[in-house]
């Protein structure tokens, strides 16, 4: 029997791929939620020559229609975020209520981007040289090459393609192989917009050909990654040859420093909140807390009562708080980080253990480490795992010493009740985005978004900032 495949999307025309893979949930295995077109290199370059075209069209847009598709987009997330909300949580296993605060954010998004359409602005001056009249505006950047990662399927596409497309530009996304639904289920929506054939394209498939193909084209005028700091690499290595604009969103190694003199339960809601929210996958996760010693005994005490309280299992019933690990390999990455801490001398205080569900699938009880060391692997590398880890420290300059003692630099937070260390925290915390009294995770989608060092490369995303990715400057000079 043949079963049907969810194609992917080349100018203007829904293909078969030269193969398909099945996406099983990660929460029940016997749940197939589709089958994914699986494009090659000849089909990927399809894509990128349908984008040139594509473009070209694009770019003559009147405004309003850049307006209304973006509104249009918005409109139908924000109206199925329930219906597409459960498609994410069954593929990448997180709750139903984080996939469809998933979906509503992406229609902000394009909500957003629907209104930066109409706030295009340049500016004029005079020039040296009489009677001669400058003026700088901004025009498409051309065709963007969009890989995204798997822990936000929906978000993270969105928050690229809805200013690629407001400033005019031609997209080809390559989503994550492990999530293909949600991708697949936005692009459907984008499919029925009144836009160019070729001006959006949707390429699933492996990153290692895939991605290959679109991060070493000479094609593609710019190229914006998230995903891990090794591919990150990759993509910033094969773009540098061919100059290409890179814009990269990495991995971290956050922190939540908690002073002796913070409100604790607060405390409390924002590591528990920052480090096992989204079972732990999420590049603002705060992994590591910081944690002075007047305060250490009854923060890990309540943090640990707070836990108990986390309902862990299958992400599409009511009253789970944390679903499914991602997929086998991670799971196998969380468990080999849980031995690696405790082989490091960390202390395993709560948590860990490997949960069987009604439904087969791969969960793990969030975990909690004391007696580490910001030396340790654990608190070095990223494990993308619900396992937080305490380092103990002695007071203010030593946790901020400790939280910037990384290759990382995502987000940063404190919980205390000082004026004068949060100030000084807002100005020395070696991180993109600070939070006070608030969990590392949980940003807002109108202001930017990034990291330092390794977390991040290029100009930032979202917010007006993102016009200085998806844009170039053009000066013109004019003697009347
Ligand atoms: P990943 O690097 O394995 O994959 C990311 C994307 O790159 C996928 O689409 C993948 O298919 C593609 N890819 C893989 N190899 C490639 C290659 N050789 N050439 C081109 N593309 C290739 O990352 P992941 O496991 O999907 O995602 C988890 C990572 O993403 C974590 O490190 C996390 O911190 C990071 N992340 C960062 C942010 C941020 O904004 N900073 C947000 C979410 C996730």
């Amino acid at each position: 029997m043949s079963v049907s495949v969810f194609r992917n999307y080349i100018a203007g025309e829904w293909v078969e791929g030269s193969s398909s893979v099945a996406n099983v949930s990660p929460s029940d295995l016997s749940d197939v939620i589709g089958h994914y077109a699986q494009a090659d290199a000849a089909q990927t370059k399809d894509a990128i020559a349908a984008a040139v075209n594509g473009q070209l069209e694009w770019q003559k847009s009147g405004l309003e229609q850049r307006y209304a598709v973006l509104m249009a987009i918005g409109d139908e997330l924000i109206a199925r975020k329930d219906e597409l909300g459960r498609i994410l949580a069954r593929e990448e296993g997180k709750t139903l209520a984080e996939g469809a605060g998933e979906v509503y954010r992406s229609g902000q998004f394009f909500h957003y981007y629907a209104a930066e359409v109409l706030r295009q602005m340049g500016e004029t001056a005079d020039s040296v040289r009489p009677g001669v009249e400058i003026e700088t505006r901004r025009e498409p950047v051309g065709v963007v090459g969009i890989i995204t990662p798997w822990n936000f399927p929906t978000a993270t596409g969105a928050w690229k393609i809805a200013p690629a497309l407001a400033f005019g530009n031609a997209v080809v996304w390559k989503p994550a192989n492990q999530v293909p639904a949600s991708a697949w289920a936005l692009t459907e929506i984008i499919s029925r917009q009144n836009l160019p054939a070729g001006t959006f394209n949707l390429v699933m498939g492996p990153g290692a050909e895939v991605g290959d193909v679109l991060i070493n084209s000479r094609d593609i005028n710019a190229l914006t990654f998230t995903g891990s700091l090794e591919t990150g690499r990759k993509v910033a290595a094969a773009t540098a040859v061919n100059l290409v604009k890179c814009q990269l969103e990495m991995g971290s190694k956050n922190a939540l420093v908690v002073l002796d003199d913070a409100d604790l339960d607060n405390a409390v809601e924002c590591a528990v909140g920052g480090a096992y929210g989204g079972t732990g996958q999420k590049c603002t996760a705060s992994s590591r807390l910081i944690v002075t010693e007047g305060i250490h005994d009854r923060f890990v005490a309540a943090v640990i009562e707070r836990m108990k309280k986390l309902v862990v299992g299958n992400p599409l019933k009511a009253g789970v708080h944390i679903g499914a690990v991602a997929d086998a390999r991670q799971m196998e990455s969380n468990l080999k980080y849980l031995e690696l801490a405790k082989s490091e001398g960390g202390k395993l205080v709560y948590g860990g253990e490997v949960i069987t569900e009604d439904t087969e699938g791969y969960y793990m009880q969030p975990a909690l480490f004391t007696d580490t060391t910001n030396d340790m692997t654990i608190n070095r590398e990223e494990a993308f795992a619900p396992i937080a880890c305490v380092i103990k420290v002695k007071d203010y300059a030593e946790a901020l010493a400790t939280l910037n003692d990384t290759n990382f630099g995502l987000t940063g937070g404190i919980c205390t009740e000082s004026l004068k260390h949060a100030t000084d925290f807002k100005r020395n915390a070696k991180t993109g985005c600070v939070m006070v009294n608030l969990p590392t995770a949980g940003t807002d989608y109108h202001v930017p978004f990034g990291g330092r060092k390794d977390s991040s490369f290029g100009p930032r995303e979202q917010g007006t900032y993102a016009r200085e990715f998806y844009t170039v400057v053009k000066t013109t000079y004019i003697r009347a």
